[in-house]
This record gives C-alpha cells, structure tokens and sequence, in this order.
C-alpha cells in the first residue's frame, strides 16, 4: 500500500556563506491520512527544516522523497507549488495572517487566490470561522485579535483550502497554556479525515491527543514511536484549484491598495508628487518653447504672434461680412482682426502730464485673453488697460504713476497728440511673452472701428492737382485735411498757392484729390471756395495753429472720410492650435484667400535651437532620475509588504499572481493619485487655489499631454511593480518570512 509521505535517505543541507551546515541527515519516516503525530526535540535538531521540505517550501538534496507513490527528485519548482496547493496547508507559530485584514477576509484570502468565486465561498468561509469559534470576531482586524484567536484563523484558513496535509510549526509556541490546549484540541478533531504534523517543545500537552510521536536529535530521528490506534484512510481527497479569477485580482489588488492607511498615503504622495514633477517638467518646456517661438525677430509685422496669418482675398476685392462669417466658421480660427494694419503700428501714448511716453500695439479688448492682475477690466470707451512684462518698471514698481491715470493718444494723420480725448488706463495685466517697454494696449471695440479708418489713411499716398500741376505730400506731414467748416465739394486752401492763379485769385478754381494705396485709388473733384491766411485762418477752420498747418489742403469731413470708409482688403486670423495651423491655412486658400503665415516670416537664432535641445535632455533625464528616487522610495514603504507577499505564495499564489496584485495595486494608486493632481489643477483653473506651476500646467497643456503623461505615470508604476516583484521571487517564501519575522 503507498505511503501519503515517503521519505527515503533525504537529507537536508544548509550551504551558507561557504559554510555547509546539516539540516537533517538521511531520514527514514513515512506518513498517512488520519495520523496525528507530535515531533519534539531540543531546539536546532532539524524539525522545522523537516516539515519544510514536507511541506515542498524548501529542497532536498540526497534521498528520495515520494509523494503518493510518485518519486519528487524530478519535480520542479512549479511541480511543487503544484503539490503544496494540492496537499498541504501551513500554520506556524508566528501565525503570518495578514494583519491589516479582518478575519473574514484572512480565511477568503486563501479560497480567492485558488481561484474560488467569491459568492460561492461566503458560506464556507463562514462556516470555518463558527468551527474555530470566531464568529463573534468575523469582521475584526487580526491585528486586534489574541494570540490564541490568531491561531485559530490560521486553522480556519488551513481548513479552508481542503487539504490533506496539515503542518503546524509549533502553533503554541506563543500561546499560553489554557490556548494552547484549546488549539491542540481543535486540530486532532481536524486530524481525522487529514494527517496533521504538529511539532511542539511540550509534548506533555498534545499527549493525550496524538497518534504518534517522533522525536528528533541531532538532525536525526532518534524515537518514532505509535501512541494511539488511528483509522487510515485510504482515499485521498486532494484541494481542488485553478488561478485566481481576474475580478478577484483586481478586489484584492484594490483592497490592498487602501489596505494599511499610512502606507496608502505615503504612496498616494509620492505618485502625486510624480505626477506633479513630470507635469511642471513639461509644461515649463512647453512654455520655453512658446516663448522661444514668440522671440523671432521680422521687420515687417509688430504682431509676431506665431498663431497669426495674414489674409487678403486672391482676386484683389476688399472682405465681406459674409467672408468674415465662412472665416470664422473654421474650426481651428480663434478670432479674426478686421483691419490688421494697427496690429502692426505702434502709437504713441503719454500722460496727461507728459512723464510717461510709451509707444504700444493696439489690440481689441474683445480678443484679451490674459488676465487682469491689478485694477480691473476697461468698461467702457475712454477706458484701456495696458499689456505688458510685470518685470518691467511701470508695471512694476511704478504701478502707481500709471494705473487710474489719463492717458493721451497720439493722432495719425497729423502726429500731434489728440488733447480732446482722454482714456483712463484701469487695468494692467502680465504677460512674460512681452520684453521690456512692449505694450500692448486694450481698446474698446467702437475706438478700433475709428482707429481701423484713420489707419487707412495713414497708410495712403495723397496727391493733389491744381494749376496744371501735382503736389504730393511729405511723409510726415499730411496734405490733406478734413474738417467740420468746410462744405461738400468745396476745398479751403493756403494762400501761399494764390501765386499759381491768375490775379492771385484762386477762388473758384478747380482743384483735384487723388487718394492712392495698395488696394484703391480714389479722387475728390473739387472747387475753391475760400483761401485762408493767417488773419482768418482760425475763423475758417476752427484750428488755431496757423504756423503748424498752414499749406494744408481743407476738405469736407464726411467727404474725406467716405473714401476710407470701405471693407478692409488686409486682415489676420489667430489659430486656436498652432500645430494645425497648416491646415488651416489649407482651407483658406481653397476659399479664394491667400495667406501669410507670420512663423514663417520669422528668423530664428540657432542659439535658442540648442537650448530646445538642451532642455530636452534635461527633461528626459529628470524622468529617469524621478522613476529611480521614486522606485527606491516605493520599494522601502513595499518592504513591509515582504511577509504579505510570502504570505500570499505561501497560501498557494503563484508568481505570476502575486505580481498581478501588486501591478494592480500600484496602477489603482497612481490613478488616484493622478485624479488628485487633476482636481488640484481643475481647481488652479478656476482660480480657486493659485500656484504658479499650476498656472503655467493650466496654460499650457492640452488634453493630450494629460493623457500621455497619465500613460507615462502609468509605465512608470508597472515597471517598479515588476523590478520589485522580481526581487520579491528571487527567496523562496519560507527564506522571506525567516528574514522578517
Ligand atoms: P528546529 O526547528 O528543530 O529548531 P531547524 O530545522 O530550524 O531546527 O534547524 C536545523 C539546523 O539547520 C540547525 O543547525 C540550523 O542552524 C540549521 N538551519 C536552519 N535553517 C537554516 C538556514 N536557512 N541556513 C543555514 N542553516 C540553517
Ligand atoms: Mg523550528
């Protein structure tokens, strides 16, 4: 008839630091179903060693073993984790529950990593625990038990697995006396339908329970002896298992995630603070980069902005409402400016008391996007607000000289500076793209439309024919002027041209205005009709300075401007996207528009090329340096998770199991904690925290570089659970739990 154990010459080496030390030596016992054997003997004589290698913890090296009949030297380690799951079940003297588990889950724990479903398992679990008498202490954590009730869950899960092999490494040996019988009591009721191998150092207690005694010296048996009658069985009924279904990988990997509360918060922190790093790290390059991209130089355009394209229609013709509408339809176009030629101007603004003269880009305040970080948003028409570096002196220090001031506006046509309007400067706001006295200035929308007129006719050649000849005028000095005083059709000129005429008469005379510029010629047929001097040239014209205009032709004012008053020819768009912006370009050319893109019109150093590089490197190396300090400081808060681990193999896990658990278990962190990181940011955009680092995250990343640097996160805590498992496999169980108990 086959032993259940057979063990045949086996003997056990230690090999230590070169050392060899005996285990146990050429051991002759066999073992079989409804045994009840006490192994004693003085501490170091090789007990424990035998019951590990029974158990298929620990190797062999000389003898053979057999197992059911069936000869084990060829097995390999799989073939034992096959064994152990089938036939044996672990208690020892240190218990090694899980402690942050309750007690339900500690006997679940065993049935779940066999691959039990878990509504099937709930009676069963139950039910072993009412066998042990812990019914009352169901939902308990271990951590709070005694060490007679921690004995007893470590039955109860030794129950729960079905096998028929029970080894228990001196299960009293904590205990005191009255819970020590109570366990011996309990496991030779178990040791009916089982063998059960129990060692203990005070035999006088299990002896009125055992079958058998055997007693160890030396690393060898020295008494074996039958103290009971006991019924053999001869059906062996092994446990049933299969892998550990993927719901309850993912249960118990979440589980553990929240298990131990300081634990979980420590690894929350450090994968927020990962997160955290590797968002800033690349938000800031994107920043450098916008910035580097925005500090191209060009001559031609004041508005360099890389989002920018300038638009004029392909046949020539000036831009419709409707045009605009198809244009702003595009997806991709942020807002479009109608007359883009002040985009591209400066004017000059000052103080009422001429102490601060600054030329600034005139921009709509519909299409401000920063925000205002002193005083508050313009409300009206005589009110702007500046644009500018916070670093620069005004925005700065000198906040004060300029906020809730008037300011003047300079004039385009004449270049004088326009008293008779005041603007109140209410709001300043900072942009780091700007450099030094670089501002821009916010108008209301109704000034612009003004402003887009007398642009044109900065930007237009005037000449005028009278006598026979033409007269052009100088570049700064404007030729042409309109006022309020004189009539339709008529012109007012200096007398200083009455030599052209007969009789120094001009009156009467025809007098021709040509307007001339990139997009439309125009003429004014005009006669006449008064002739000024310095005597009467303030009642004629209502200006009082003669000497600094006299030579100017005067027109109708409504005249005049009638013939700037037209759709503009020239406009530019603003992208939303940058990187589309190629596209976007696409779709305006197929709608007749030709374009300019302002990125391409910009001459780059290569300096700032090197640096993008450079900045590049750095970044890529502060990845790897955060995936080292955080894998190192991970893998001390996993440390404690050693005897979980051997735990959980020793319960019947495999590796590829354990690993499972832990990759769950650090991905489920990193989520939450990147969901945090998100929240906090979220929150930063609602201005509702404000961190500077945030702010730039807010500005500069898009949903894509979420999702990617959630992947990176992501790869990051898979590639730590898997160097960390791997180092948690290179012990065996037994070894690991030796090492930290
Ligand atoms: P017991 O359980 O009876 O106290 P053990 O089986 O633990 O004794 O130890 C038997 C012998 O094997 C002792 O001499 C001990 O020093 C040695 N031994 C046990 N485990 C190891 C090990 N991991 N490395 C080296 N020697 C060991
Ligand atoms: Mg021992």
């Amino acid at each position: 008839m086959k032993d259940l154990i057979k063990l045949n010459n086996v003997s056990k080496f230690y090999y230590n630091k070169g050392v060899i030390a005996s285990g146990f030596s050429k051991l002759n016992v066999s073992f079989n179903i409804g045994e009840f054997v006490a192994i004693t003997g003085e501490s170091g004589s090789g007990k424990s060693t035998l019951l590990n290698v029974i158990s298929g913890l620990d190797t062999y090296e000389e003898g053979e073993m057999y197992i059911n009949g069936e000869e084990t030297s060829h097995y390999t380690d799989i073939d034992f984790e096959n064994y152990r799951r089938k036939y044996v079940s672990n208690i020892f003297q240190t218990f090694n529950l899980v402690n942050s588990y309750t007690v339900y889950q500690n006997v679940e724990l065993v049935l779940l990593i066999n691959g039990y479903d878990k509504k099937e398992i709930r009676d069963k679990v139950l039910n072993l625990i009412d066998i042990v008498g812990l019914t009352k202490w169901k939902n308990s954590k271990v951590s709070k038990l005694s060490g007679g009730q921690k004995q007893r869950v470590a039955i109860a899960r030794a129950l729960a697995k079905e096998t028929p092999i029970i080894i228990a490494d001196e299960p009293t040996g904590n205990l005191d006396s009255k819970a020590a019988k109570d366990i011996i009591k309990l496991l030779s009721e178990i040791a009916k339908d089982k063998l059960v191998i129990v060692v203990t150092h005070n035999y006088d207690q299990v002896e009125e329970y055992v079958t058998r005694k055997i007693k160890m010296h030396d690393g060898k048996i020295i008494e074996d002896k039958k103290v009971k009658e006991y019924k053999r069985e001869e059906y062996i009924s092994t446990s049933d298992f299969s892998s550990m279904t993927l719901s309850n990988r993912i249960r118990i990997g979440v589980r553990n995630t929240f298990n131990v509360i300081p634990k979980c918060l420590l690894i929350l922190f450090i994968f927020a603070f990962i997160s955290m790093s590797l968002l800033s790290e690349y938000s800031s390059m994107k920043e450098d980069e916008y910035l580097t991209s925005q500090n191209g130089t060009n001559y031609y355009f004041n508005d360099v902005s890389i989002e920018r394209i300038v638009i004029k229609k392909k046949d020539k013709s000036s831009f419709s409402e409707n045009d605009y509408n198809k244009i702003a339809a595009l997806s991709n176009v942020e807002t479009i400016v109608k007359n883009d030629l002040f985009l591209d101007t400066d004017i000059n603004f000052t103080t009422d008391n001429g102490m601060f003269w600054m030329p600034a880009h005139i921009k709509n305040i519909k299409d401000f996007k920063g925000e205002i970080n002193a005083g508050r948003i313009s409300n009206n028409d005589n009110e702007i607000i500046i644009e500018g570096n916070e670093n620069d002196y005004y925005l700065g220090y000198g906040l004060d000289e300029i906020l809730d001031k008037d300011f003047l506006m300079e004039d385009f046509n004449t270049g004088n500076i326009d008293r008779e309007h005041k603007y109140k400067l209410v709001g300043v706001s900072y942009n780091k793209a700007l450099g030094y006295s670089n501002y821009t200035i916010y108008l209301n929308e109704n000034l612009i439309e003004k402003l887009s007129s007398s642009m044109n006719q900065k930007y237009s050649n005037f000449k005028v024919y009278f006598e026979g000849k033409y007269r052009s005028q100088d570049y700064y000095n404007s030729l042409v002027v309109p006022s309020k005083s004189v009539p339709k059709g008529s012109a007012y000129i200096s007398s200083d041209l009455s030599g052209e005429c007969e009789n120094f008469n001009c009156s009467g005379h025809n007098i021709k205005v040509f307007v001339e510029n990139m997009y439309f010629n125009e003429m004014l047929d005009l006669t006449v009709s008064e002739v000024y001097n310095k005597n009467n040239f303030e009642a004629l014209t209502g200006v009082k300075d003669y000497e600094g205009n006299n030579g100017r032709i005067y027109v109708n004012e409504e005249e005049y401007n009638n013939i700037f008053d037209k759709d503009p020819y020239q406009s530019s768009v603003y992208v939303k996207n940058v990187d589309k912006i190629e596209n976007t370009v696409k779709e305006l050319n197929s709608m007749g528009i030709d374009t300019l893109m302002i990125k391409d019109t910009l001459i780059k150093d290569n300096i700032s090329a090197f640096l993008r590089i450079l900045r590049t490197v750095v970044t890529v190396i502060s990845v790897v340096v955060l995936f080292f300090i955080s894998y190192f400081v991970i893998k001390i808060i996993l440390k404690s998770r050693n005897v979980y681990f051997a735990t959980l193999r020793m319960l019947g896990a495999n590796k590829n199991t354990a690993k499972e658990l832990l990759i769950i278990e650090l991905l489920n962190a990193a989520s939450i904690s990147y969901l945090i990181v998100l929240i906090a940011i979220y929150l930063a955009s609602q201005g509702i925290i404000n961190v500077s680092s945030m702010n730039t995250m807010v500005m500069y990343l898009e949903l894509k570089d979420y999702i990617v640097l959630y992947a990176l996160l992501l790869l990051i805590s898979y590639l730590i659970s898997l160097r960390f498992a791997k180092k948690l496999f290179k012990n065996s169980a037994i070894t690991t739990i030796h090492e930290e108990v």
